[in-house]
């Protein structure tokens, strides 16, 4: 039984093979049924039947990296950047302040705005990290609000807790202290409600040693390791990553072809973030040396308030595509099936039988306009699961 049937799609980007013209998509139970040619379609049965008039079509866009769940904003910081102060990651504890203070009902809402805009502009699964509390209570606030996203708005969510984020107020002249509180008290007690773990390996953050400290405590808690990497200094956090095996070393600005195949011979996915490397006025991350040495590369918007606050994953293509080097194909990958496999979603960002029925219909002909129109949402409809969830 056919729920829901797609026919008259001009161009179809399945991730599995070449794209296809005069396509069609069947989903039933919330999974693809049939994505090929026209011809061979199943019949329409009783389900929801969408003629896309020759638009593209397109997995769900999973965006593998946001700090989604934060009150207030920093426009004075960008402000005083764009009068040429540099960028030093101090601005973190400002947002930590604010979302200290802010109720969970506060930063429920404020979330959810961001969720939902993302899941109009074509987000069907998105990596929410914590960060902004560092403080247990504080923390589990933010996983809390995480979970209530993916129960309460049509997106599904990966939860990363990333007490590691930088060092807070109170342990300004005792890092070890609380990379200590960390390990001994924020791990055990936040493990059963996060999917993997995150510490921002950076000077003015954490080093090298106090990373695989936090990170090897909470693999014996079952969590993977996603690591901030290579962003504003070279400081090892992509050898790091590939030395404990982790699911993806993310922003790799600064990484090296010695990193690229110490991150494909460990299997680390690469998650890049245009989106910051432009709001920072930085060089961009070597997407195409990542993917000559064989590294699976993934896309995020990095959706937070200090260095990157992007929702749209159709404008970090257009970014990726202009300013990084990727082709719109490989960026497309990147933004669908490369943060699925990041986040190790093996039956998303894929439209073949068995994999779960998130689908993008684009309002244009190819996938290549994306990157071409880069501040239009292109987004005709949002399918989540084999239901339309926006447009
Ligand atoms: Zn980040």
């Amino acid at each position: 039984m056919t729920d829901l049937l797609l026919t008259g799609i001009g161009r179809l980007v399945t991730n599995g093979g070449p794209s296809l013209p005069e396509a069609a998509v069947a989903i039933e139970n919330g999974r693809i049924a049939y994505a090929g040619t026209e011809g061979d379609a199943p019949s329409q049965g009783s389900g929801q039947h969408i003629d896309c008039q020759g638009r593209a079509v397109i997995p769900g866009f999973v965006d593998a990296h946001t700090h989604l769940v934060f009150a207030g904003d920093r426009a004075d910081e960008f402000t005083h950047r764009l009068a040429g102060a540099d960028y030093t990651g101090g601005g973190i504890l400002s947002t930590v302040a604010a979302t200290r203070a802010a109720s969970e009902d506060d930063l429920f809402r404020e979330a959810a705005g961001r969720a939902l805009r993302m899941i109009a502009a074509g987000t069907t699964t998105v990596e929410v990290k914590t960060g902004y509390g560092l403080e247990l209570e504080a923390e589990q606030k933010l996983l809390r609000v995480a979970h209530r996203l993916a129960d309460e708005l049509p997106i599904g969510v990966r939860t990363t807790f990333l007490g590691a984020h930088t060092i807070p107020p109170e342990y300004q002249r005792d890092p070890n202290g609380y990379v200590d509180s960390i390990v001994e008290e924020m791990l055990p007690a936040v493990a059963p409600d996060a999917d993997y773990c995150d510490v921002f390996v950076e000077e003015g953050a954490f080093t090298v040693d106090q990373a695989r400290r936090v990170l090897e405590a909470a693999a014996t808690h079952g969590l993977s390791a996603r690591v901030h990497a290579e962003q504003l200094s070279h400081s090892g956090g992509a050898r790091l990553a590939a030395e404990l095996g982790a699911a993806s070393a993310d922003h790799l600005d600064r990484a090296t072809e010695d990193d690229a195949d110490a991150l494909a011979g460990a299997g680390v996915s690469a998650v890049l973030t245009p989106g910051a490397s432009y709001s920072l006025r930085k060089p961009q991350a070597p997407g195409p040396m990542l993917l000559d040495h064989g590294v699976n590369v993934a896309l995020a918007t990095d959706c937070n308030p200090g260095t990157s606050y992007f929702e749209s994953m159709g404008l970090v293509i257009s970014l990726a595509s202009v300013l990084m080097g990727l082709t719109v194909d490989q960026a497309v990958f990147a933004a669908t099936r490369g943060g699925a496999l990041s986040l190790g979603l093996d039956d998303h960002g894929i439209l073949e039988p068995g994999a779960v029925g998130d689908v993008v219909i684009l309002d244009a002909p190819s996938e290549t306009h994306l990157a071409y129109r880069p501040a239009t949402n292109l987004v005709w409809k949002t399918i989540k699961a084999g239901v339309v969830v926006a447009g």
